[in-house]
C-alpha cells in the first residue's frame, strides 16, 4: 500500500491522458456490456413483427451497431496507444532519475554495488513498472466496470442463479490471493538471477584481455553457467507457481459454467426461467468471468511491477553519501594552497587508513608521497576532490574547508593522472575535450601538442577523428597516457595529483611520458605518487606515509642525510637499476 502511494504522484504529470484512457476504457466496457441487450432487442424485432417493419428496423438496428463499434475502435486505439505512451514516457522519465541519481552517487556506493545489478534496475525492473503503470490502473477499471455491470444484468435475469456464481468466484477469489504472495517471491528472485546474470557478463566482457591471456575461459564459462543456471532454477520455481496459478483459475472458470448449467437446468425445470435468458445470461458470464480473469492475471503483473518498483524506489531513497551543503559556495580564483588538518579516514567501519595526517603545500610547489603498497597514498589524494570525505579532521584549498564549496566547482581546480587512463569509445578529439567540454579544435590541438601528442594524432589514418576503440583498445599505453595528460592541458587545473602516472609503462616511455608530466605540473601545485623514485627527486617536499602515518618529511637531500626508510628505499631502488 505504501508503495502505491509512492507510486502515484508519477502519474501527476499525465493526468489528462490518464483521465481520457480511463474514459475510453469505460466506454469499452459499457459497449460490451450493452451487447447482450441489444440481442434481446433484435429477437423482439424478428420475431413480433411484420416483414416490413422488420426490414427498417434491421437498418436502423445495423446503423446503431456500427456507430458502436466505431466508438469502441476509437477507444480501443486510445487506449493502446496513448495508454501505452504514458507508460512508456513514465519508464523513460524514471530511467533518467535513476541514472542521475547514479551519476550522483559517492565513490563509497560504486565500491559496494555491482554495475550488473544497477544496469538491470535501468532495464529490466523500469520496463514491468511501466507496463503496470499504463494496464494497472485500466485493467482495473475496465475490469471493475464489467464485473459490476454484469452483475447487476445477471442479477436481475435470475437471483438465486447469480448468487451460487457469486460462491464460485469467492473461492476463486480465494485461491488466487493464497497464490500470490507465492508467486512474488517467485518474481523477485528472477530479477535477481537476471541481475547475477549481467554482473557476470560484465565482469567478463570487461576483464576480456585478462580472460584471454589468462586463458581463463573455461573458468570464466564456468561462472557464468552458474549463475545461468541459478537463473533457469529460479525461472522454473516461477513458471511452476504460475501453472499453479493459472490452471487453477481455469479449473474456476469452469466450475462457473457447471454451476450455470446445472442451476440454469434447474430453475428452467421449474419454469422460472426461459430459454433466451439462460442464452443471454451464458453471454453475461463471459462477460463476467473475463474480466475476473483479466483481474486475475493482473495480480501477477502488479507482483512484478511493484517488486521492480520497490528495487526503483530503494535506490531513489538512497542518498549520496557526499552532497553539497545548502550554503555551499562556489570556489573561485584558486591559487593552489593545500592544507591537509589532523586529517583521519577510514573506508566503511574498516579500521582507519589515515590517522592524524598533517600536510601543507604552498601554491605552486610540489610535495611527493612514497610509501609501501597499501599505505594510504591513493586514498589521501582521493580526499581532495572529495571522493571520499574525512572521518576526522579538514582538508582545506586556499584556507577554505572544502566541504563549504560545491562539489563542481572544486573538482574543476583539480586535476588527475592515474596508472588507469580511462578513454571512452569515441574518438580522439572527444576523449581530449573530455577535460573541457567547451573547448575549441585550436585548445583541443594546443592539448595534445602540450602531452607530445601531436605528431602521433597527425600519423593517425583520421587524425583527431580517429576511434580509439572500447576503453581505448586500439592504443599503446603509453599513448592512452598522454590522451589523460592532453585532458589535464586542456582542463588547466592550478592543482594536480599524479597517481602512479607511469608505473604500468616500460621504462622507456615511462621517461617520455615523465617529461610531458614534467610540463603539465609547472606553476601548479602537485601531489606526485611516486613508483620510481627518480621522478620525485626535485620535489619540494617528500613524504614518506606508511599504515601508521607520516614516517619522514624533508626533500631529497635531508632525507638521504637522515639515513631513514626514504635512504632505504632510494638504496633498494639503485639496487635494482
Ligand atoms: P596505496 O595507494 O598507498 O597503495 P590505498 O590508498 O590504495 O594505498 O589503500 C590503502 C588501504 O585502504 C588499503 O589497505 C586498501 O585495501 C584500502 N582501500 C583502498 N580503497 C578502498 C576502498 N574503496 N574500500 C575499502 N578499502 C579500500
Ligand atoms: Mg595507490
Amino acid at each position: 500500500m505504501k508503495l502505491i502511494k509512492k507510486f502515484i504522484p508519477y502519474y501527476k504529470p499525465y493526468i489528462g491522458v490518464f483521465l481520457f484512457d480511463l474514459f475510453c476504457a469505460s466506454v469499452l466496457s459499457i459497449i460490451d456490456l450493452a451487447f447482450p441487450q441489444f440481442l434481446r432487442i433484435l429477437r423482439s424485432t424478428l420475431f413480433l413483427e411484420e416483414p416490413k417493419v422488420i426490414l427498417s428496423r434491421l437498418g436502423i438496428l445495423a446503423l446503431a451497431l456500427i456507430v458502436m463499434y466505431v466508438i469502441r475502435y476509437l477507444c480501443r486505439y486510445y487506449v493502446t496507444y496513448q495508454g501505452h505512451m504514458m507508460g512508456a514516457r513514465m519508464e523513460s522519465g524514471m530511467r533518467k532519475e535513476l541514472f542521475d541519481r547514479y551519476q550522483a552517487f559517492s565513490f563509497s556506493y560504486y565500491d559496494t554495488h555491482n554495475t550488473g545489478e544497477m544496469m538491470s534496475k535501468l532495464v529490466s525492473d523500469l520496463f514491468d513498472i511501466s507496463e503496470l503503470a499504463h494496464h494497472g490502473p485500466e485493467n482495473i477499471f475496465i475490469s471493475v466496470v464489467k464485473i459490476v455491470g454484469s452483475f447487476i444484468l445477471l442479477l436481475r435475469i435470475n437471483v438465486p442463479m447469480t448468487l451460487c456464481l457469486v460462491a464460485v468466484v469467492i473461492c476463486m477469489a480465494f485461491f488466487s490471493i493464497s497464490q500470490n504472495k507465492k508467486m512474488r517471491a517467485t518474481f523477485s528472485d528472477n530479477r535477481k538471477k537476471i541481475a547475477g546474470i549481467n554482473s557476470s557478463l560484465q565482469d567478463t566482457l570487461g576483464g576480456i584481455r585478462v580472460v584471454k591471456s589468462f586463458t581463463g575461459e573455461a573458468i570464466e564459462a564456468e561462472k557464468f553457467d552458474r549463475s545461468n543456471i541459478a537463473f533457469l532454477d529460479s525461472k522454473n520455481a516461477n513458471y511452476r507457481r504460475m501453472a499453479w496459478f493459472h490452471s487453477g483459475n481455469n479449473f474456476f472458470e469452469g466450475l462457473m459454467f457447471v454451476t450455470v448449467l446445472v442451476a440454469g437446468g434447474f430453475f428452467i425445470a421449474k419454469g422460472q426461467l426461459t430459454g433466451e435468458d439462460l442464452a443471454i445470461y451464458a453471454l453475461y458470464i463471459n462477460i463476467f468471468i473475463n474480466p475476473v480473469n483479466v483481474l486475475v492475471e493482473f495480480t501477477e503483473q502488479l507482483q512484478k511491477g511493484l517488486a521492480g518498483f520497490e528495487r526503483f524506489t530503494e535506490v531513489m531513497e538512497t542518498m549520496p553519501e557526499i552532497v553539497d551543503k545548502d550554503d555551499a559556495r562556489e570556489l573561485k580564483d584558486v591559487k593552489g594552497v593545500i592544507d591537509y588538518e589532523k586529517v583521519s579516514f577510514a573506508y566503511g567501519d574498516e579500521e582507519a587508513v589515515l590517522k592524524d595526517i598533517d600536510l601543507h603545500v604552498e601554491a605552486g610547489k610540489s610535495v611527493a608521497i612514497v610509501g609501501p603498497s597499501g599505505g594510504g597514498k591513493t586514498t589521501l589524494c582521493s580526499l581532495l576532490p572529495r571522493f571520499y570525505d574525512v572521518t576526522a579532521g579538514s582538508v582545506k584549498i586556499d584556507g577554505t574547508d572544502i566541504r563549504d564549496v560545491t562539489q563542481k566547482s572544486l573538482r574543476s581546480f583539480i586535476g588527475i593522472v592515474q596508472q588507469d587512463v580511462y578513454l571512452f569509445n569515441g574518438t580522439v578529439k572527444e576523449n581530449i575535450a573530455y577535460g573541457r567540454l567547451d573547448a575549441t579544435m585550436d585548445e583541443i590541438v594546443e592539448a595534445a601538442k602540450n602531452a607530445d601528442l601531436l605528431e602521433f594524432i597527425e600519423s593517425l589514418p583520421n587524425g583527431f577523428d580517429t576511434q580509439v576503440g572500447e576503453r581505448g583498445a586500439r592504443l599503446s599505453g603509453g599513448q592512452k597516457q598522454r590522451i589523460a595528460i592532453a585532458r589535464v592541458f586542456l582542463k588547466n587545473p592550478p592543482i594536480l595529483i599524479l597517481d602512479e602516472a607511469t608505473s604500468a609503462l616500460d621504462n622507456e616511455s615511462e621517461r617520455y611520458i615523465q617529461e610531458s608530466l614534467d610540463k603539465l605540473s609547472v606553476g601548479r601545485t602537485t601531489i606526485t605518487i611516486a613508483h620510481r623514485l627518480s621522478t620525485i627527486l626535485g620535489a619540494d617536499e617528500i613524504i614518506v606515509l606508511d599504515e601508521d602515518g607520516i614516517k619522514e618529511r624533508g626533500n631529497h637531500k635531508e632525507l638521504i642525510k637522515k639515513g631513514g626508510l626514504y635512504e632505504k628505499y632510494y638504496r633498494m631502488q639503485l639496487g635494482a637499476v
